[in-house]
C-alpha cells in the first residue's frame, strides 16, 4: 500500500468516519484506466468492431469505457494516433457530461492542457459553434494543440494566456466555461507518484487561492444564462465544495 500523507488521512478519517477504511481500502487496488472513443473521427458502434481491447462499460459518458486490467499500452497504438480514441478515467469525463454542451455553442476551457476536457467537448459542439481551449504554460499549450489536432477539432482555437487576461478581453462571450483547476492532485495519488511527493497543506492552501482567482476570471467570460462548471481531481474541501460556496457568496454580493 502507498503512504498516504499524515494530515491527508486525518483529514479524510474525519470527513468519512465509518467508511473511511473502505476508502483507504481502495489505495490497495489497482486504479483502472478508461478510453473515450472520439466521435469526430468515427462512431462508437464502428470502434467496437475494431478495438484492439475488449472494452468494459462504466466509462460515465456514452463513448467512454474502462480498459481491462491486463489491457497493454494503447499510447502508441495506430488508432490512438489517428485519433480514435482518448486515454481517459473515467472521472475525469465526468465535467464534460457536466458542462451539457450541444453543437453550435461558444465555449471556453481555461485550464485546458493536455486536452482530455476540451476533445470531448469538441466531440459535443460536433464541429459546429466554437471551443476555445486555453492553457497558461506554452510548453503545455502546445501538447495542447496537437492533441485537438490528432483528434480532428476543425473549431477549435488554442490560446496560451492568463485566465485574467483572456476573460477580461471576451466578457460574457461564452455559453459554457470549463475551470478544469490546478489542485493539489489528492485524487492522483496512486496514479501520479509526484503528487503524492509533493502534497503538503501548503499547497492546498495555494491552489485553492489559484483556483478562486481563476474561477473569479471565469465568471466575467460567461454568457448570461450560461452555465459554468468547476472541477478538480482533488478531495480537500477548500478547494472544492468551499471553493465553490465562497464563489458563489462573492458572485452573490456582485449581484446584489
Ligand atoms: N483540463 C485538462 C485536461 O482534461 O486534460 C487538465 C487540466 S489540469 C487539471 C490544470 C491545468 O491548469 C494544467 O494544465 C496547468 O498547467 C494549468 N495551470 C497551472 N497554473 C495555472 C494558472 N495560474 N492559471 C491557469 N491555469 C493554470
Amino acid at each position: 500500500m502507498i503512504e498516504l500523507p499524515q494530515a491527508f488521512m486525518q483529514r479524510m478519517q474525519q470527513r468519512l468516519g465509518p467508511e473511511a477504511p473502505a476508502f483507504f481500502a481502495c489505495y490497495d487496488q489497482p486504479p483502472r484506466r478508461g478510453l473515450r472513443v472520439n466521435p469526430l473521427r468515427l462512431s462508437v458502434a464502428d470502434f467496437l468492431r475494431i478495438s484492439p481491447v475488449a472494452l468494459e462499460p462504466g466509462g460515465i459518458l456514452p463513448e467512454g469505457f474502462l480498459l481491462p486490467p491486463d489491457a497493454p499500452p494503447l499510447g502508441n497504438h495506430p488508432y490512438h494516433l489517428a485519433g480514435m480514441f482518448y486515454l481517459q478515467e473515467p472521472s475525469a469525463m465526468a465535467p464534460i457530461g457536466a458542462l451539457e454542451v450541444e453543437p453550435g455553442l461558444r465555449v471556453l476551457d481555461l485550464c485546458a492542457a493536455p486536452g482530455g476536457k476540451s476533445g470531448g467537448i469538441a466531440a459535443r459542439l460536433a464541429g459546429q459553434g466554437l471551443l476555445v481551449a486555453n492553457e497558461v504554460v506554452p510548453g503545455r499549450a502546445k501538447t495542447l494543440r496537437f492533441t485537438l489536432e490528432r483528434l480532428g477539432v476543425a473549431n477549435g482555437v488554442v490560446t496560451c494566456a492568463r485566465p485574467d487576461v483572456l476573460c477580461e478581453a471576451l466578457p460574457g462571450y461564452f455559453h459554457r466555461v470549463l475551470v478544469d483547476a490546478p489542485c493539489s492532485g489528492e485524487g492522483m495519488f496512486r496514479k501520479e507518484p509526484a503528487a503524492l511527493a509533493q502534497h503538503c497543506e501548503a499547497l492546498v492552501k495555494q491552489c485553492a487561492e489559484l483556483g478562486a482567482d481563476i474561477l473569479d476570471s471565469a465568471a466575467a467570460a460567461l454568457a448570461p444564462g450560461g452555465e459554468l462548471v468547476y472541477s478538480t481531481c482533488t478531495f480537500a474541501p477548500e478547494e472544492d465544495e468551499g471553493q465553490v460556496a465562497a464563489f458563489l457568496q462573492r458572485e452573490l454580493r456582485v449581484a446584489l
